[in-house]
């Protein structure tokens, strides 16, 4: 029975390698990823993944908390200067556990909000399946112009005004052009709104001051998945100005996070720091590599989005294979040459199981050092395969050889031969 176990374990450690093989010969482009440095990877391995530290920094439930305490303070702080924010909540452990502490926080039982519905761009999480439904808050959803791929301005201040929502969630996961939260701010203040920003995607972009600048344009909070764009390690953050400290961190400990991911907070310090030093022009190149792929994309053919916008402002691309034969089979032929990306709804989509669209995410290929030339190979590439129903094997090989020369992750201190696997004795 032992040696059976014994092999069993040495069978899902091979899995964890052929994965890491994969990854490492495969083009990324799913928009929500991203890859760490080398020290967030061991750090998350480390012994504070085993341990408790309920409370704040100095004023602990539990002993043992010495160094996890300075750890702590390091994370807040550097949070707190990288986005000139008033507070931090480093706690959450993800964005949709962010979300769910913001609204705690922020709503009360029958409250109505507004947010972006699925196929415009939303995430779940701000859906009728997930917090609305757990809450029991009424949701309207804002109105959505598909041509500009946006929040339709003078719409949504109309809406805001006859629905009178007591909170506004800007941010979604299809998310190419900056939302109008300083246009939103004075009809808010009329109708009592507070405005809360799910940063989930643009995190990243955020901190390298390439998106939008959501404090300065007037969110009381921003809540945020801490590994798409932002390359750290998978968690949540919640940023807030100083006079909804007390409600933040209430709703978060003891509301609705008991022990925080320890490992995850020394990960999410580090990234904090790398992002000071690295983040603005590892941003500027996630743009110019977004612009310069959907270009491409577009003279190969494809139906990229709003080509009369420059297509995105993110690092997010969206483009509408309908004619391709849809998200799910295109998105299933390109995984058979080792590219990865997700098929997704466009607000076109009447039919939530079959999409469209698919989305791609240009940061992770940004992070292991691409620029514009390999996003007009890659283009090039899946014009081939897509539009001229081009060899399957072939294209794989292509990207396996195109993956050689970027094997280290870019923007940080630490980042050679991401990739590899350290042996288990
Ligand atoms: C990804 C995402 C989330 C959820 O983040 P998790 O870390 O996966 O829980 C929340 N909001 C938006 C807009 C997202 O894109």
């Amino acid at each position: 029975m032992a040696g059976d176990m014994h092999a069993e374990i040495q069978s899902i450690v091979a899995s964890v390698r052929r994965h890491h093989e994969l990854f490492a010969n495969a083009l990324p482009l799913i928009a929500s990823e991203n890859i760490t440095s080398n020290t967030v990877k061991m750090l998350l391995a480390s012994d504070l993944s085993h341990r408790y530290a309920e409370g704040e920094v100095g004023r602990r439930f539990y002993q043992g908390c010495r160094y996890i305490d300075e750890i702590e303070e390091k994370a807040i702080r550097y949070a707190k200067e990288l986005f000139e924010a008033e507070h931090v909540n480093i706690k959450p452990i993800s964005g949709v556990n962010a979300n769910i502490a913001a609204l705690f926080a922020l709503t009360s039982v029958g409250d109505r909000i507004m947010a972006l519905s699925i196929p415009d761009g939303g995430h779940i999480s701000s859906s009728k399946y997930s917090i609305p439904a757990l809450r029991g808050l009424k949701l309207d959803n804002f109105p959505f112009d598909a041509q500009e791929m946006n929040i339709d301005g003078a719409q949504m201040l109309r809406a805001i005004k006859s629905k009178k929502p007591s909170l506004l969630m800007f941010g979604g996961s299809l998310f190419l052009f900056p939302h109008p939260v300083s246009e939103a701010r004075e009809v808010a203040d009329e109708v009592g709104a507070r405005i809360v920003y799910d940063a989930s995607h643009v995190l990243g972009l955020i901190a390298g001051h390439t998106f939008q600048d959501p404090f300065r344009e007037g969110a009381e909070v921003i809540t945020s998945s801490t590994h798409k764009t932002f390359p750290g390690p998978q968690g949540g953050i919640i940023l807030c100005r100083a006079n909804l400290r007390e409600r933040i961190d209430r709703a978060v400990f003891p509301g609705t996070v008991s022990n925080h991911h320890l490992h995850h907070i020394a990960g999410l310090a580090v990234t904090l720091a790398e992002m000071s030093a690295f983040g603005e022009a590892y941003a500027a190149q996630i743009i110019t590599n977004a612009k310069v792929f959907a270009q491409a994309l577009y003279e190969e053919g494809f139906e990229v989005l709003c080509e009369h916008k420059g297509f995105t402002e993110s690092h997010q691309i969206a483009v509408d294979v309908q004619k391709q034969g849809g998200g799910a089979a295109v998105a299933q032929k390109l995984e058979r040459a080792n590219i990865i990306i997700n098929k997704n709804l466009l607000p076109s989509d009447k039919d939530p199981e079959e999409p469209s669209g698919i989305r791609l995410g240009v940061q992770e290929l940004t992070r292991i050092g691409m620029k514009e030339s390999e996003m007009k190979e890659i283009a090039a590439l899946m014009g081939r395969l897509i539009l001229k129903d081009g060899d399957e094997d072939q294209a794989k090989g292509y990207v396996i050889d195109l993956r050689k020369n970027f094997q280290d992750v870019q923007y940080c201190f630490d980042g050679t031969d991401a990739y590899t696997f350290p042996e288990i004795r």
